[in-house]
């Protein structure tokens, strides 16, 4: 069931979204040829505690089978790796693309937000790629609204990535967000229009388009956690956190330096 959030439930998590956008904000800086993701990941967890907000993904149980609780507060996916990258001793190079995903907890409701950030310069490809994957984000966010049917912004972001002909992962979505991370409804990256649930003022909904470079088909690496391409091909990430209102989506995880 989808959970409409009343205004109570709005500002709580327009906060969470705010400080969320701003850590990272902060941490996009930090990636440059050099760094390691681990220490992406500190200062993440550094900020997110400064606040008094609680990192989200830390504990998260796994998606397969025997997989620990997610150990960290940011999933940092590099190049071929989707998602659910843990954070290590490696170190980003010129030219990878580091998807950094994170959420935080504020009194109780949650805030879902993932941004890809090239360090330096990569392939035009990659950067077509890392650039096509936030417009089809945008293009999603420009048709949700009150009114509109869920898959509608589905198709949005499948036009974007058929158009520059990329392949779309299938196995992981969207989603309702709130008091639970995953709430109802899943959001595909794909979909027919005019289809699924129709929008109400109210919905919270991390809308998260991943797009890769070659083939769609991911799997899962044997820590249980890190999803990577089937061909090893690079894959771009990125994830807004809406509030559906009787106008245009409030986009609660905007960062304050986001252009357009
Ligand atoms: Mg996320
Ligand atoms: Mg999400």
């Amino acid at each position: 069931m989808i959970q409409l959030k009343n205004e109570h439930e709005q500002a709580v998590m327009r906060e969470a979204g705010q400080i969320l956008a701003g850590v990272l904000s902060a941490i996009q800086k930090m990636v440059v040829p050099g760094v390691t993701t681990a220490e992406i990941e500190a200062e993440a967890d550094r900020r997110i505690r400064e606040v008094g907000a609680i990192a989200t993904f830390r504990g998260q149980p796994g998606m397969v089978d025997h997989a620990p609780p997610y150990p960290a507060a940011t999933c940092i996916s590099i190049n071929e790796q989707v998602i659910h990258g843990i954070p290590s001793s490696r170190k980003v190079r010129e030219g990878d693309i580091v998807s950094i995903d994170c959420g935080v907890t504020w009194r109780g409701y949650i805030a879902d937000s993932a941004i890809s950030v090239i360090a330096g310069r990569a392939h035009p490809d990659v950067e077509r790629l890392v650039k096509t994957t936030r417009q089809a984000l945008l293009a999603a966010i420009a048709v949700a609204r009150s009114g509109k049917h869920l898959h509608d912004l589905s198709f949005a972001i499948q036009s974007w990535a058929i158009a520059e002909g990329f392949g779309i992962v299938r196995e992981f979505c969207g989603h309702g967000v709130g008091r639970s991370l995953h709430e109802d409804p899943p959001i595909p990256n794909y979909g027919t229009p005019g289809t699924g649930p129709v929008l109400r003022p109210g919905m919270t909904l991390a809308v998260e388009p991943m797009l890769n470079l070659g083939v769609p088909k991911v799997k899962v690496l044997k820590d249980g956690w890190t999803v990577v391409t089937a061909d090893g091909k690079p894959s771009a990430h990125w994830e807004h956190t809406l509030l559906i209102t009787e106008g245009p989506a409030e986009v609660l995880t905007r960062r304050p330096d986001e252009t357009d």
